[in-house]
């Protein structure tokens, strides 16, 4: 007899042992950039609504019309009848904002990945994707059936040549990387990226979950280029989207099996991405605010510490590498005693000994809790 509660007990008394036993916290967003947990009030660089979208007026106003007029949920799938005509409206804006011809949005961008992926390759094609690419992305890869095979992170050169060796044995080829790195904080080359794909005849895939530009200065969309993004974090509300050409999109609708075979999302939500859309071109300075609080604090660290391994980090996202599980978390309740929320990042979520604090700076911050924060990383490591 196998009993399923003692196999799970072992399972769970291991990860805790290896410190990446994950469990979840009740945790309340509050307004100016904090969270609410277990009675105490931390100011977070752990959310990823990184323009301080989730809770502007605005978007909660467009939120609350639309949940008045149309109700809590969408009642089918969008195939059917939860195709509200507030989605119109939103895949026309975003196409129009990212140059693309077309756009098709999915419940979240976990299921835009998955959907895409397996959309477009299948058994006798060949997946490339970086190494670094986020868990949906290799999800939708192995659900795909393509042969799949990763390339060094941001290396070029070696994604080069595996598409020399490896290309002319399959029909189609997809090289898929991230806009910017959700662990990491840094960006691919993507011209010579392009062009690497061009020349071997490979389509690309772009994720621009962490990318809080890309809809304010964007140039038109190229062939055989697929651009992936979500609205569950720059834009603060929910839903992912895949952006391209208008066969691409036509395509996804009637093929993406998870935009088919699941529930419309909730009109409210579409309504509160439309306005985040609308808020984050209309208002540049909010991607340009986090950028520069995270440049602030980049250059803190470098001058003050001995060695600060920061990934290459140019965004809004600045991780710094502490190795073992237990002391990134060590160093995360000691910041939670200071007021301050940054999450460790362990494996698997990333790769062995590079468990590390990420944070993630956005508008809701201002300068003075930034340079608060750096003083105390400082402070931390240096009197070890
Ligand atoms: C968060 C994330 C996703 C998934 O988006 P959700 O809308 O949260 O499901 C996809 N890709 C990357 C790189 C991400 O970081």
């Amino acid at each position: 007899m196998t009993n399923l509660n003692e196999i799970l007990g072992q399972k769970i008394a291991r990860l805790r042992e290896e410190s990446t036993l994950r469990t979840l916290k009740d945790t309340e967003r509050l307004k100016k950039g904090h969270i609410a947990r277990a009675g105490e009030s931390l100011l977070s660089f752990s959310c990823n609504d990184y323009l301080d979208l989730a809770r502007d007026k605005r978007v909660i106003k467009a939120a609350n019309a639309a949940a008045t007029k149309y109700g809590a949920g969408s009642g089918a799938s969008r195939l059917i009848t939860g195709n509200h005509p507030l989605y119109t409206e939103l895949e026309t804006n975003l196409a129009r904002a990212l140059g693309a011809e077309a756009s098709a949005v999915y419940g979240s961008g976990y299921l835009a990945n998955i959907g895409v992926i397996t959309a477009l390759v299948g058994s006798g094609d060949l997946i490339l994707a970086d190494k670094l690419s986020h868990s949906c992305i290799i999800d939708g890869s192995q659900l795909s059936n393509a042969e799949f095979r990763r390339f060094e992170h941001n290396d070029l050169a070696k994604l080069d040549a595996m598409l020399e060796r490896h290309r002319r044995n399959y029909r189609n080829c997809l090289v898929i990387t991230e806009a910017v790195f959700s662990m990491d904080g840094d960006v691919p080359e993507m011209e010579k990226l392009y062009e690497i794909c061009r020349k071997h005849n490979a389509w690309l895939l772009t994720d621009h979950a962490h990318d809080i530009q890309h809809f304010s200065n964007s140039t038109p969309q190229r062939d055989n280029h697929i651009v992936m993004g979500t609205f569950s974090k720059a834009f603060g509300s929910y839903g992912g989207y895949v952006a391209g050409s208008q066969e691409l999109v036509d395509y996804l609708k009637t093929a993406s099996r998870s935009l088919m075979f699941t529930t419309g999302l909730p009109p409210a939500v579409v309504a509160a991405s439309i306005k985040s859309l609308e808020l984050a071109q209309a208002e540049p300075e909010r991607a340009q605010k986090a950028l520069t609080h995270a440049e602030f604090f980049r250059k803190a660290l470098k001058n003050n510490l001995k060695s600060a391994d920061m990934c290459n980090s140019s965004t809004q996202i600045v991780p710094l590498i502490i190795g073992r599980a237990a002391q990134a978390t060590e160093i995360s309740a000691h910041l939670a005693q200071d007021g301050f929320l940054v999450h460790a990042i362990r494996p698997p979520t990333v790769p062995a000994n590079t468990s590390r604090l990420r944070f993630s700076f956005s508008a809701a911050h201002d300068k003075t809790k930034v340079d608060e924060l750096a003083k105390l990383i400082i402070r931390y490591f240096n009197e070890d």
